[in-house]
């Protein structure tokens, strides 16, 4: 299972990431951020198969995506990250 961290500030709205999900799992948020942008929103993380191709489109490094494993003997899970990009 996958887990998107969206930076909702840094978003413009522009829709490449919504375009680019083959799986149309992504959409634009009806509210605004401070920029006055709509900004994505996921709509089922359940159905994200981690493509990355969302993160990869976006030409201001808004998403990233993390794998997230089976809770460990302890109890506690364990995210790894699956993409990372610095901003
Ligand atoms: S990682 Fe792939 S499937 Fe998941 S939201 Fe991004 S483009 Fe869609
Ligand atoms: S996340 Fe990036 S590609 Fe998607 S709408 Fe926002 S700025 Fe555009």
């Amino acid at each position: 299972m996958f887990k998107l961290v969206i930076n909702e500030e840094r978003c413009k709205g522009c829709r490449l990431c919504v375009e680019e999900c083959p799986g149309k799992n992504l959409r634009l948020s009806e509210t605004f951020n401070k920029r006055g942008h709509h900004y994505i929103e996921i709509l089922d993380e359940k159905e994200c198969s981690g493509c990355q191709r969302c993160a990869l489109i976006c030409p201001d490094i808004v998403i990233e995506i993390y794998r997230s494993f089976p809770k460990e003997s302890n109890g506690e899970t364990n995210n790894e990250p699956e993409v990372k990009r610095e901003t």
